[in-house]
């Protein structure tokens, strides 16, 4: 691309410059697009990589979203609920390892038993992981849907400061394909503006390589996530899943998975230079794709990891998508192999601090 140098050298990108970027096939190109992505990075962020431990708690769902593996018609997964001492004790083996944050996830549920569980989950975990490197407890980021604005109020007194809810795409019609009507795209927009009002740090994301996607989509994916401020951004490969209703694009997929896996890291480039300061994670399903994926994901721009830390026995039954790595139900903590990966890389860690998002602070700070 003739100004492939104009359009990497501006402070602000606009739509038809971010199309522009995530449209490059070139390797020389997409090798210019990823330094500067890391350069932006270092600058914006920092050298450090931060670490949260993924506590996925429990799979049941009340949800049937169209390319979830554990929707609630599957009926061939097992369903499971890790207690509170269990959630507590990978919490506190998280802590103690340096990871500084955990990220607690789960299948989407509203009654009171779950909404009282992950409170109490939560304040324990607040209360138990305190140290000396740690005086305020481990950094909690919650993961749990959608939600009302008083559950959300209650989540957040009870110590979570993060909130991870992807919007999955930004466009209206396309949400609607891959969703039953129950889960509607106006919902998940208010949730996320509830999660913001009251005063956590708000993640989002897309799936990126969903069928009928288009480069456009994914563009004003990234002009979403610049105009609802987030300041954090999780977002990775759609993987089809065989027992879900979307199982018919399998072949679409394992012919485009190698497109799918670098758009999905050009995804994460063009956020970096286009919102600059925000904690960008490199996720787990780009390892799915490709064994070194999540290592390119930092070399593309992310700066945040969550190693996986449900214990072994469940891991099997929170598969999402094909191919998921690290179920090997023998192991209890990826924190190990990752830290390994990342210092091969080269890149520091960021060991017993939160981590938070700089963008976040600074839009606090400029209230
Ligand atoms: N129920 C919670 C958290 C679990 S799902 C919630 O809805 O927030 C977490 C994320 O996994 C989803 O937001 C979705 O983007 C991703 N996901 C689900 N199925 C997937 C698939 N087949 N391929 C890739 N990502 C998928």
């Amino acid at each position: 691309m003739k100004n492939l140098d104009v359009i990497l050298g501006k402070e602000n990108l606009d739509f038809e410059d971010i199309q522009q970027l995530l449209s490059l096939e070139e390797p020389e190109e997409i090798e210019l697009l990823r330094r500067k992505a890391f350069e932006v990075k270092q600058e914006n962020v920092g050298p450090k990589i931060y670490l949260r431990g993924l506590i996925e708690f429990s799979n049941y769902c009340i949800n049937d979203c169209y390319y979830c593996g554990i929707r609630k018609s599957n009926s061939s997964v097992k369903r499971y609920w890790l207690d509170e001492d269990e959630v507590v004790e990978c919490a506190r083996y998280a802590i103690n390892k340096g990871y500084g944050s955990i990220v607690l996830q789960s299948g989407e549920r509203r009654d009171q038993r779950f909404i009282d569980f992950v409170c109490r989950t939560v304040e324990r975990i607040k209360s138990e992981t305190r140290s000396e490197k740690l005086p305020d407890g481990a950094g909690i980021t919650l993961c749990v849907g959608e939600q009302s604005y008083s559950t959300y109020k209650r989540f957040f007194e009870a110590g979570a400061h993060r909130y991870l809810l992807r919007i999955e795409t930004s466009n209206p019609e396309l949400f609607a394909k891959i969703h039953p009507e129950s889960v509607s795209f106006a919902r998940r927009l208010e949730c996320l503006y509830f999660l913001k009002d009251i005063g956590f740090q708000v993640g989002t994301g897309v799936m990126i390589g969903l069928p009928g996607q288009t480069i456009e989509d994914l563009a004003r994916d990234i002009l979403f996530f610049k105009e609802i401020d987030a300041d954090m951004i999780g977002m990775g490969p759609y993987i089809v899943h065989k027992q879900t209703p979307m199982a018919e694009y399998e072949e679409y997929f394992r012919k485009n998975k190698y497109k799918i896996y670098l758009l999905s890291l050009k995804m994460i480039a063009v956020t970096r230079l286009a919102l600059k300061d925000v904690n960008i994670a490199s996720t787990t399903a780009l390892q799915a794709l490709y064994p070194f994926g999540r290592e390119e994901g930092f070399r593309f721009g992310a700066n945040v990891v969550m190693p996986l830390l449900t214990p072994g026995q469940y891991r099997r039954e929170y598969v999402l998508y094909e191919g998921k790595p690290c179920i090997d139900e023998f192991t209890n903590d990826c924190g190990e192999c990752l830290i390994r990966r990342i210092t091969n890389l080269g890149m520091e860690l960021g060991l017993n601090e939160w981590g938070d998002s700089l963008h976040f602070r600074k839009r606090k700070s400029e209230k």
